[in-house]
C-alpha cells in the first residue's frame, strides 16, 4: 500500500462534493485529456456513492491508467483510507472504506483525502516555483484549511494537521464552538457565525450570510460589524499563523470570502498588522487554477499519499 504510481502514465482524478461528482484523466504534466461529471447519489447510501465514483472513473478512463485520486467531503485518513467522520450531506459516508471500496470497483490503486487538502495539494504549485510553506484557509460553513511544506501536506496526529477554525480567537470569547469545546475561530468567524452574531447583536433574525451581507451592503450597523468581526478575527488569526509557520503563501478560499469588498478589506488590514516586519509583503491571494483545481488535487494525491490496492486475490470488478 506505500507502492506509489508510475510518473509517466495519466491517473483518474475524482472529486466528490455533495451534489456533484468531477472525474478527469490527467496526463502526468498535469493536461486534462478527458472531463466527465455526474450526480452524487448523496441520500442512496455509501455503496451508491462507491458506484457512482467508480462509473465516473469509467467515463474518462484511459488503457494506460495506473492509479485514482479522490478528493471526498468529510474527514478522511489517508493511511486507513476510510472515512473518520462526515456531515449527514452524504447519507452513510461516515466509516466508509472508501479507498478499498473504489479500489475493488475499478481494479486500480486508489489514494484519498479530503477535499480541501487535495485542493491545497493542487495550489501549493508545481515544482520549481512551489512555496515552501503555503497556508490555505477554506472559509464557509465552518472554517477548514490546510498547510502544506515544500508541497507536501502535512496531517498531523488523527489526520486534524489545518483544521484552522480550532484556534483560540480573541474575537469568538466564550462563543461555543461545533467541536465542544468554546472561544474558537470558527465560532465567529464561519458564515454561521457571522450570521448568529449579527443576530445577537441585532435582535433581528437572518436565515444565512447572504441576508446579512445584504444588509451590510446597504450599511446596516450590526450587519457591517459582524462581518467585519468575522474577517477581522480570520485575518488575525491566518496572520498569527503565517508568522508561526513562515509562510511565503497564503490562499484565502471558501464562499465567505465571496460576500464583498467591506469582508475581504477588513481581512486584509487585520492579517496585515499581524505580521512580522520580514513577512510583510505578504497578502492572501484567491485560489489559482480554476474550475480543474480539484480534479487536478485529487490526481496529484496519487503521487503523494499511500496507495490501496485492489485485493487480487479474489479478483476485481471492473
Ligand atoms: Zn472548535
Amino acid at each position: 500500500m506505500t507502492a506509489h504510481r508510475p510518473h509517466d502514465a495519466p491517473v483518474i482524478g475524482l472529486d466528490l462534493g455533495g451534489t456533484k461528482i468531477a472525474a478527469a484523466l490527467v496526463a502526468p504534466d498535469g493536461t486534462v485529456l478527458a472531463r466527465h461529471s455526474l450526480p452524487t447519489p448523496a441520500t442512496e447510501g455509501a455503496e451508491a456513492v462507491l458506484d457512482a465514483l467508480a462509473v465516473a472513473a469509467r467515463a474518462v478512463r484511459s488503457s494506460d491508467a495506473t492509479a485514482v485520486g479522490v478528493a471526498a467531503a468529510g474527514v478522511i485518513d489517508p493511511v486507513t483510507g476510510t472515512v473518520t467522520s462526515a456531515t449527514d450531506t452524504l447519507r452513510g459516508w461516515a466509516g466508509t472504506a472508501l479507498a478499498t471500496g473504489l479500489a475493488a470497483r475499478t481494479g486500480l490503486p486508489v489514494a484519498c483525502d479530503n477535499d480541501v487538502r487535495a485542493a491545497a495539494t493542487e495550489l501549493a504549485g508545481p515544482a520549481g516555483q512551489r512555496a515552501s510553506v503555503l497556508l490555505y484557509a477554506a472559509v464557509g460553513t465552518g472554517v477548514g484549511g490546510a498547510v502544506a511544506v515544500d508541497g507536501r501536506v502535512l496531517h498531523g496526529a488523527a489526520g486534524v494537521a489545518g483544521h484552522l477554525g480550532h484556534l483560540p480567537s480573541p474575537e469568538a470569547e466564550g462563543l461555543p464552538c461545533t467541536c465542544g469545546a468554546s472561544g474558537h475561530l470558527e465560532a465567529i468567524a464561519a458564515g454561521p457565525g457571522i450570521t448568529a452574531h449579527y443576530t445577537r447583536m441585532s435582535g433581528a433574525p437572518a436565515d444565512r450570510l447572504e441576508t446579512v451581507a445584504a444588509r451590510a451592503a446597504q450599511a446596516e450597523p450590526h450587519a457591517t460589524a459582524a462581518v467585519v468581526l468575522g474577517a477581522r478575527a480570520a485575518g488575525r488569526a491566518l496572520g498569527g499563523l503565517a508568522n508561526a509557520l513562515g509562510a511565503d503563501r497564503v490562499v484565502l478560499a471558501g464562499g465567505v470570502p465571496r460576500i464583498g469588498a467591506l469582508y475581504l478589506d477588513a481581512l486584509h488590514a487585520a492579517f496585515a498588522a499581524e505580521l512580522m516586519p520580514p513577512l510583510r509583503s505578504l497578502r492572501p491571494v484567491s485560489p489559482r487554477g480554476g474550475p480543474d483545481t480539484a480534479v487536478l488535487g485529487a490526481a496529484a494525491l496519487t503521487s503523494t499519499l499511500p496507495l490501496h490496492h485492489p485485493d487480487r486475490t479474489t479478483g476485481a470488478r471492473r
